[in-house]
């Protein structure tokens, strides 16, 4: 998802723009690529958290949303229990593992180069078989869940919106029958729409649900997480 682009593609730096500003990076070999791939590769290349990732090692600059999360809401403790849906390429899983979450099980459609020890599941989360495998391969109730699930987009807005609300209601609704009382779910979500009804939901069972812009998401980008902490039990 992030892998560097190939240097001889980019322009190397001109030692800075007008009033000495260095200039952004551009690609200049754009003609096979789409115009959208074409700015979704120079947004890669320019922005500064995907250099940090690319430097620190991270597979995707996501990890830098889950760093500020946790930072903020101290849920990667040891001895938690985790499940991490919709984990490719893997940063929030890398994440927790260096904060030592004690047994992380995750999902995803696309393949995941092994993170030990971290169980990983290729699959769709919400094929009916995926819950009680994922719950196997975690060995308990979790503690924590995060989704960072989001589909891909056809193009067509309400489509678009209707396929995203869907994952994260089918993600709450997991959550409130596996997790463990006093714990925690971490969603992206996107405002407006339905969004509404999902924190409406989270409410009746969380003791605190809040709204998180992290700085690594993109300004431009309507994508926020819900973090609903103190799950009050079934
Ligand atoms: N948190 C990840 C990280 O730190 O690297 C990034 C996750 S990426 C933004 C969203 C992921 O959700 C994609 O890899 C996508 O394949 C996955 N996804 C979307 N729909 C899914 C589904 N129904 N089941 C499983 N994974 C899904």
């Amino acid at each position: 998802m992030s892998e560097p682009p190939r240097k001889r593609m980019v322009k190397p730096p001109s030692g800075g723009g007008e009033g000495g500003r260095p200039q952004p990076a551009r690609l200049k070999t754009a003609k096979l690529r789409t115009p959208s791939s074409q700015a979704w590769l120079e947004r890669q290349i320019n922005d500064p958290f995907s250099a940090k990732a690319r430097a620190h090692g991270y597979r995707s600059r996501a990890a830098y949303k889950l760093i500020e999360i946790d930072d903020r809401f101290h849920l990667l403790k040891p001895g938690v229990r985790l499940l991490d849906l919709g984990l490719a390429p893997g940063g929030w899983t890398q994440v927790a593992i260096e904060r030592r979450v004690a047994t992380i099980a995750g999902v995803d459609l696309l393949p995941v180069e092994p993170l030990p020890p971290a169980r990983i599941l290729q699959m769709d989360f919400t094929d009916p078989a995926c819950a009680p495998l994922l719950m196997q391969s975690l060995g308990g109730p979790p503690d924590v869940v995060l989704s960072d699930m989001a589909p891909n987009t056809v193009g067509h807005k309400k489509t678009d919106h209707l396929r995203i609300v869907g994952l994260i209601e089918a993600a709450a609704d997991f959550t409130v029958q596996v997790l463990k009382p006093g714990g925690a779910f971490v969603a992206k979500a996107f405002q407006g729409g339905e969004t509404a009804e999902v924190i409406a939901l989270l409410k009746r069972h969380f003791a605190s649900v809040k709204t998180v812009k992290p700085k690594a998401s993109r300004a431009e980008s309507s994508e926020l997480y819900l973090v609903a902490t103190g799950f009050k039990g079934r």
